[in-house]
């Protein structure tokens, strides 16, 4: 098992991609503690069907753009744990508008959940990491981060926000053990994506050489493997899984 022993917390993960990293890392032996917004159902099925497996799972409701409780659930998990090795900041929202119709309160709501979430975990997350000399820390991203989207000008700065992020702190803390990578999904079949207009759901596709939509576990995937031993040369990337759409 990849992560063995290891004490992951994922933001978001009651739903999409996030449960599927929950689910990854847990069956690669992780202990997994997970955060959720609105989702509490989703998040207690989650738990009642790993421990049903015999694997234990810890879940706190918490607005992850909420700086205050961030360090109370990073606090919480490392009085129990004694530590805490790997961070994956996934929660994340979209609220699309074409710029001339952008409002204030969308730009702030899209950069306040995908953007300073991440800081407000990382920042949390990095006292204990610094203490133990060692730490990972994953925020995902998006492809739309590195190329732009029209119509997602406030989604596409947060996450080109968390590439800056991630740099800077695999660059402040490297010298301490402590890795950080962004993980760029294209296309991924979840919530977030399924509502899209079908020409739009088309011109996505069609920019796909793999030539199909990608699924949660693709992401889950990466991010054992990033969280893993084996990628312990490895900060500082922004690792694209997009089927090759953005090259
Ligand atoms: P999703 O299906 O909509 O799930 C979003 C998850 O984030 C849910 O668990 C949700 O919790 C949680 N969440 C949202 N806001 C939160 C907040 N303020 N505090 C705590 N948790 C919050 O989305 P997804 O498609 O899995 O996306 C996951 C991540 O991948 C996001 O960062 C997204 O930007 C990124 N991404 C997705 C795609 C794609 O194609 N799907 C592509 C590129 C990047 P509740 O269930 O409680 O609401």
């Amino acid at each position: 098992m990849e992560l063995s022993g290891k004490i992951v917390l994922v933001t978001g993960g009651s739903r999409g991609i996030g449960k599927a990293i929950v689910f990854k890392c847990a069956h690669e032996g992780a202990k997994v503690y997970f955060t959720y917004l609105g989702s509490q159902t989703k998040a207690e099925e989650i738990i009642r069907e790993l421990q049903s497996k015999g694997i234990q799972v810890g879940a706190f409701q918490a607005d992850a753009s909420d700086f205050q409780r961030a360090q109370e659930v990073v606090e919480e998990i490392v009085k129990s744990e004694q530590r805490l090795d790997v961070l994956i900041n996934n929660a994340g929202i979209t609220k699309d508008n074409l710029l001339l119709r952008l409002t204030e309160e969308q730009w702030d709501f899209v950069i306040d959940n995908n953007l300073k979430s991440a800081f407000n975990y990382c920042k949390a997350a990095i006292k204990p990491m610094l203490k133990q000399r060692n730490g990972i820390i994953i925020n995902m991203g998006s492809v739309v981060g590195v190329s732009g989207n029209a119509g997602q000008a406030n989604y596409a700065a947060s996450k080109a926000g968390l590439i800056g992020l991630s740099k800077s702190i695999a660059k402040e803390l490297g010298s301490r053990n402590i890795r950080c990578n962004v993980v760029a999904p294209g296309f991924i079949q979840t919530e977030m994506t399924e509502n899209l207009p079908e020409q739009e759901l088309q011109k996505w596709l069609s920019d796909i050489p793999l030539n199909r939509p990608g699924q949660v576990d693709d992401i889950a995937n990466i991010c054992v493997f990033l969280a893993s031993d084996k990628a312990s040369y490895i900060t500082g990337q922004v690792i694209q899984v997009d089927g090759g759409m953005n090259m």
